[in-house]
């Protein structure tokens, strides 16, 4: 009898094969038939979106993106929405949640620009205008979602508990509601890219310390220093980045020098949810969100932090129906149908965005 050398004598896999090793596995038996099609999406290059800048002069890259093809998927769901509302027999349809979700929807200020499905033009890099702020953002569109979702209104205060490199914290300081922002992120190294994005995109007079904060604590022990705090909060958490994972080796989660890592991030988003739940008001509402297909690290993570939120704190919050998502973007983006709680965005050849999980939670009490 020999003992097996594993570490000499087995190949080395680089990261992205043992990635998509890993996917084909789990992902085969989560998607089934839908899985060869979402694979192929993942290897191949994504889409992007541009979310233009509203503290910019806006018009002429406006004008620029309309005559280039592309068209604002913001705008473009509003107007379908006031179809809707106009159709009374869709909007009997609809629950009375939905109906509050559409209507918060329609008022949304974030403007991001898509070429149309099947058309995989590029943006070009984003200029200064004038003021030296950039015109615009490059960010998979379906980021924005969370953002949407979360429902900032004027006044509120929100928390952005891991918050680098900062798409989405720019995304919502563009909605112009926030009353306070703070932005918070473990890694000191991407808060810096955090700030570099603040002031490539923000004036200086609308994140000024009354404005803006940013912090680098641990996000898991937010909910001990500011308890029922904040209007809204967002939980975009790490995750196995399913698209990076299969396509980078630098910093992949798949590494095998960081398996227990990534077997504890279950663990690590629960306690980050549960933490974000805690410091949403009674009546406020959390957004979890991550970039990966996995159900374990969604749906499971949603329900688990709802449970330990009432069986160890007595904290109570309802998973919000989102599905009217589903219908206004559904040109724009290809979502999952069979989500038990929240919603997915799964990447598709002529739609290739995502993967984008989020889920809205109500804090009752
Ligand atoms: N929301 C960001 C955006 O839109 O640009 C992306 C966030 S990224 C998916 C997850 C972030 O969580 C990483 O920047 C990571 O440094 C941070 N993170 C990891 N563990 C954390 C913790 N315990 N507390 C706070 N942030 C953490």
């Amino acid at each position: 009898k020999f003992k097996k050398k594993w570490a000499t004598t087995l190949p080395k896999l680089p990261s992205s094969s043992l990635a998509l090793q890993y996917f084909d596995i789990n992902y085969s038996m989560q998607f089934g038939e839908q899985w060869p099609s979402i694979r192929i999406s993942l290897l191949c290059e994504q889409k992007y979106g541009a979310l233009v800048n509203n503290f910019s002069e806006k018009e002429a890259v406006m004008k620029n993106f309309y005559s280039s093809n592309a068209t604002d998927f913001i705008s473009d769901a509003q107007n379908l929405i006031s179809l809707y509302t106009k159709e009374k027999n869709v909007s009997d349809e609809l629950s009375v949640n939905a109906t509050a979700n559409l209507s918060s929807l329609s008022k949304s200020k974030l403007t991001c620009f898509t070429f149309s499905r099947g058309d995989i033009s590029r943006f070009p890099k984003s200029r200064p205008d004038c003021f030296g702020l950039l015109e615009y953002y490059l960010m998979d569109a379906s980021s924005l979602l969370p953002v949407l979702a979360l429902d900032i209104q004027h006044g509120h205060s929100v928390l952005d508990l891991c918050a680098a490199p900062g798409g989405k914290t720019l995304a919502l300081l563009q909605t112009n509601n926030c009353r306070f922002l703070t932005a918070n992120d473990l890694s000191v190294s991407r808060c810096k890219r955090l700030q570099t994005v603040m002031r490539s995109y923000v004036p200086r007079d609308q994140r000024t310390d009354k404005n803006v904060q940013i912090t680098t604590r641990d996000g898991r022990l937010w909910g001990d220093v500011e308890n029922s705090t904040y209007d809204r909060v967002l939980v975009d958490v790490p995750c196995t980045t399913d698209r990076h994972s299969l396509l980078e080796e630098e910093n992949n989660i798949f590494h095998r020098m960081r398996t227990k890592q990534r077997q504890m991030l279950p663990l690590l988003q629960t306690e980050l949810l549960l933490a974000g739940i805690l410091s949403t008001k009674p009546g406020g509402e959390v957004v979890y969100s991550t970039c990966t297909l996995s159900q374990l690290q969604n749906e499971y993570v949603v329900e688990r932090a709802v449970e330990l939120a009432a069986s160890e704190h007595g904290v109570h919050v309802e998973p919000q129906d989102l599905s009217c998502f589903r219908k206004v973007f559904k040109d724009t983006f290809n979502f999952y149908q069979d989500c038990r709680v929240g919603e997915l965005v799964l990447p598709h050849l002529t739609a290739n965005f995502g993967p984008m999980f989020f889920c809205k939670l109500l804090r009752i009490r």
